[in-house]
């Protein structure tokens, strides 16, 4: 279980709060209904207007097919239904408009509602039609001379249906009988072209919504990060100046404490006092050396000094110096770097003190020994380098905390290390550092570093 040496841990205020998602969760459903509700409306209104539009239609079409219906013949057809030779030369032109405009039916009816002619044959001619009933507004409206139209009809199992009414005048302008304009199913197919259309849109809509706002989440998300960053930053650098600070005053008086345990050792020894306490002294003021230089590493602000570096000749020259330390902790080294020179642009000093640190810590983490594997990589724009190590691993549920800054396993660690090979490799290479690994089945480091920035 990592713990940090100091109090710097991440503030949760600088975590996304859930309650921040839910609020942008509920935000998205709102606006996926309001979409919904918006289309479904103007799907609502389009039917109303075109409905309005083909009933219009209908209507104007009842009344140019009535004033081709003699008003004067009217009555005289009345008095002799069944008599097809008076009816005749309306009956064979209206069947031809009924065809060439694709209307259901067309109908002539005296003002008492009594058919005189019936253009489907469906209706009894001579008798009342019995489906004016079901408009009987709009036919009292006709009746008084003025055309109109019934509303739509959705039978079910069927399609819609509409009549258009239009009174039929005589030569003394009076209303002598009226026409009847039907549509059915192929008249009214736009409604249906409609409202699939307007689903299909719909449904894109929705999509394209739901589509930005989970692009809008990614970059809510990838702004908070950014944020956190900022804000993790001003914090580390305001703490690290602290630090350096404090570090370099404490180097002096440090190192006048070992040049006086030189002398003091000396002085002992000189009195034929010998003492292994004295011996302390320097070891731990070199130790104590270590820790400052750590903190002092961590809290530096300079830019980076990039040059070409080849990073095989750089990884090779850091090998050399774990030399020894590998020897003594049987510690194999499984060599997989190149041959050829592979280069990019960068600070070498840094650069070496990211893979010292990361071979440090593979060899920390393996305190019987074990394999430690160096393998580089090519890609056009980037060169990989893994570290691998046989050691100990960690939890997965630490790897997330283990580049934060003082968060150590280690009895002596100052948990510096990865934060500061973080910060050299992410902010001043451009680059990306991971750690992977499992309990008891070793880690594996891995940097990617852009050729160039
Ligand atoms: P320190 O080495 O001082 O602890 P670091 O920042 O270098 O500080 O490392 C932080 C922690 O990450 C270590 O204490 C250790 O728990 C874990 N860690 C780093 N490298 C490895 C590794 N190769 N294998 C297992 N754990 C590791």
């Amino acid at each position: 279980m990592p713990h940090a040496s100091s109090k710097l841990s991440p503030d949760p205020a600088f975590v996304v709060p859930a309650r921040q998602w839910v609020a942008m969760a509920a935000l998205m459903v709102a606006v996926l209904a309001a979409v919904a509700v918006g289309l479904w409306q103007f799907q609502h209104r389009a039917h109303e207007y075109l409905r309005e539009a083909l009933g219009n239609q209908l209507q104007d079409l009842a009344v140019t097919i009535a004033a081709t219906v003699p008003g004067d013949s009217l009555a005289f057809w009345a008095l002799h239904t069944g008599a097809d030779q008076w009816v005749a030369p309306v009956q064979v032109p209206l069947t031809r408009v009924r065809q060439d405009t694709g209307l259901s039916n067309i109908f002539v009816c005296l003002p008492t509602g009594e058919v005189l002619v019936d253009v489907s044959q469906s209706l009894l001619v001579g008798e009342p039609n019995p489906f004016l009933a079901l408009d009987a507004v709009e036919v009292e409206i006709a009746r008084s001379g003025i055309a109109s139209h019934s509303r739509l009809y959705h039978v079910m199992g069927s399609d819609y249906f509409m009549t258009g009414y239009a009174p039929i005048f005589d030569s003394l302008d009076e209303v002598a009988g009226f026409v009847g304009v039907e549509a059915s199913v192929g008249y009214f197919d736009a409604l249906g072209q409609l409202r699939r259309n307007l689903l299909v849109i719909g449904a894109t809509v929705v999509a394209l919504v739901a589509l930005l706002m989970v692009v809008w989440l990614f970059y809510a998300r990838r702004l908070a990060r950014a944020r956190q960053a900022l804000l993790r930053n001003e914090t580390l650098s305001a703490m690290g100046r602290m630090t350096a600070g404090i570090a370099h005053e404490i180097r002096n008086p440090l190192g006048v404490i070992k040049n006086a345990a030189q002398l003091l050792k000396e002085d002992l020894h000189e009195k034929g006092i010998e003492s292994d306490l004295i011996e302390f002294i320097p070891e731990e003021v070199d130790r104590l050396n270590e820790i400052l230089t750590g903190y002092l590493d961590f809290a530096r602000q300079a830019p980076p000094h990039r040059v070409e570096v080849d990073l095989v000749q750089l990884l090779r020259r850091t090998l050399r110096l774990f030399e020894q330390d590998f020897q003594d902790h049987g510690v194999e080294l499984i060599d997989e770097l190149p041959a050829e020179r592979v280069t990019i642009e960068g600070d070498s000093h840094r650069l070496q003190q990211v893979f010292l640190n990361l071979i440090l810590n593979a060899m920390q983490a393996m305190p019987q020994g074990g394999h430690l594997a160096l393998e580089l990589t090519q890609e056009p724009e980037v060169v990989k380098v893994k570290v691998r190590d046989s050691g100990v691993g960690f939890r997965p549920e630490d790897a997330r905390h283990l580049f934060e800054p003082f968060v150590t396993t280690k009895e002596k660690g100052s948990g510096l290390g990865l934060s500061v090979v973080r910060r050299i490799v992410e902010e001043d290479h451009g680059g990306r550092i991971r750690l992977e690994g499992a309990p008891g089945k070793g880690a594996t480091a891995i940097v990617e570093l852009p050729r160039r920035r």
